[in-house]
């Protein structure tokens, strides 16, 4: 009835093949004339159809009995399902019934294969995100912490499936285990497939007719599980950290998703960071400015004694090399800045005024910065410098 070339011949496979037989022909012939491998490449597109159509009708021993007692006149009209209405979701469907995950092409027709999150990729599940508070202190060394999460898991009593007991499922009467629904329909330009998802199995091509008691055939449970995140040293605060294949498990199987941690810095009490350096305002007694003293101050790694030299001025900063946080790719640790702040008393007794006014007038009570040019506003543009 057409010119179309006799299905055997098209898979070079003689009449009495094999299903293995016509398997392998079709593996090879399909790698071959694959549009992946023939980009741009019109004949092989077409050779890629022919072949695929070949194998369908063959591979089928309901089409294959029609096809060898009436040949392609046997094929044609919608309840053949076979040569005229062959599309290339048809196409792919097989293809992944021969190739499985092994497929040697990464896509399909530009990607034709996502659609929907089809029956063969493999489902991820949500992502989990949690906040993590943390100190300065581990901020500055890494920290390991224990945390507990709230996440779904494969149910131990139907192994995920959502099968009472595990039980294999069963496949999907709707879409015979395609996934998909198939309508043809005739139309003045011939005839037009439409495919779409299955209403009754969600495209999974397998329905759980009788559900697991515990998970209520959705497969997976909710759990708490505690689990240890190393903390690296010198995070900052909105860093996300991923586990991969800590989040949760998606409905009746599939790849986990991840946990990611969203670092939050715990304020600390007297100390500011500033990038990977770190700020202490220190309040000094103003005698002790003068006389100088010890005095001890906190670091993110407990307190430490520095020392005060006599003559100290207001607003000049010290610097504590290394006291800083760490860089998180281990470059140098930042240090930590420490600020004088002169602080004047507000009230003060009769005894303690009597003895103020006696040094009002010294010689040595006289600021000298401005005469000597060297302001601390000065001091401190060297110091940033
Ligand atoms: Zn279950
Ligand atoms: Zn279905």
């Amino acid at each position: 009835m057409s010119n179309k070339r006799d299905y055997y011949e098209v898979l070079g496979v003689s009449k009495d093949a094999s299903a293995e037989e016509l398997k392998k022909a079709y593996r090879k012939l399909a790698i071959k004339f694959h549009p992946d491998k023939n980009p741009d490449d019109k004949d092989a597109e077409a050779k890629f159809k022919e072949i695929a159509e070949a194998y369908s009708v063959l591979s089928d021993p309901q089409k294959k009995a029609r096809y060898d007692q009436f040949g392609h006149a046997g094929m044609g009209g919608a309840a053949g399902g076979g040569a005229g209405g062959f599309s290339m979701d048809d196409i792919f469907s097989q293809f992944g019934d021969i190739f499985g995950d092994e497929s040697p092409f990464s896509s399909f027709f530009g990607g034709s294969r996502g659609g929907g999150g089809g029956r063969r990729g493999v489902r991820k599940g949500s992502d989990l995100r949690i906040k993590l508070k943390l100190t300065l202190t581990d901020i500055s060394k890494g920290v390991e912490k224990k945390i507990k999460v709230k996440r779904y898991t494969a149910c131990q009593t139907c192994n995920g499936n959502g099968a009472k007991n595990g039980t294999a499922l069963d496949t999907c009467q709707t879409c015979k285990g395609q996934g998909q629904v198939r309508r043809v329909q005739q139309t003045m330009l011939g005839q037009m497939v439409t495919t779409s998802t299955c209403p009754t199995c969600n495209g999974e091509g397998k329905i759980v007719s009788e559900r697991c008691e515990v998970c209520f055939g959705e497969g997976r449970q909710l759990t708490e599980d505690q689990i240890s995140i190393k903390i690296p040293a010198g995070v900052t605060e909105g860093m996300q950290l991923s586990m991969s294949g800590k989040g949760n498990v998606p409905v009746r199987g599939g790849v986990p998703g991840d946990l990611l941690i969203v670092i939050e810095e715990e304020e600390h009490p007297e100390l500011k960071r500033d990038g990977q350096n770190v700020i202490y305002d220190l309040p000094v007694n103003f005698v002790d400015a003068v006389l100088g003293t010890d005095y001890e101050i906190p670091t993110v790694d407990g307190k430490v004694k520095i020392k005060l030299k006599s003559g100290t001025q207001g607003g000049e900063i010290l610097r504590l090399r290394g006291k800083g946080l760490p860089n998180i790719n281990g470059y140098g640790t930042g240090d930590q800045l420490v600020h004088v702040n002169i602080y004047t008393p507000t009230s003060v007794s009769s005894d303690e005024k009597r003895a103020l006014e006696q040094m009002r007038n010294s010689p040595n009570f006289q600021p000298q910065s401005n005469s000597k040019g060297r302001s601390i506003f000065d001091k401190m543009k060297d110091f940033f410098n």
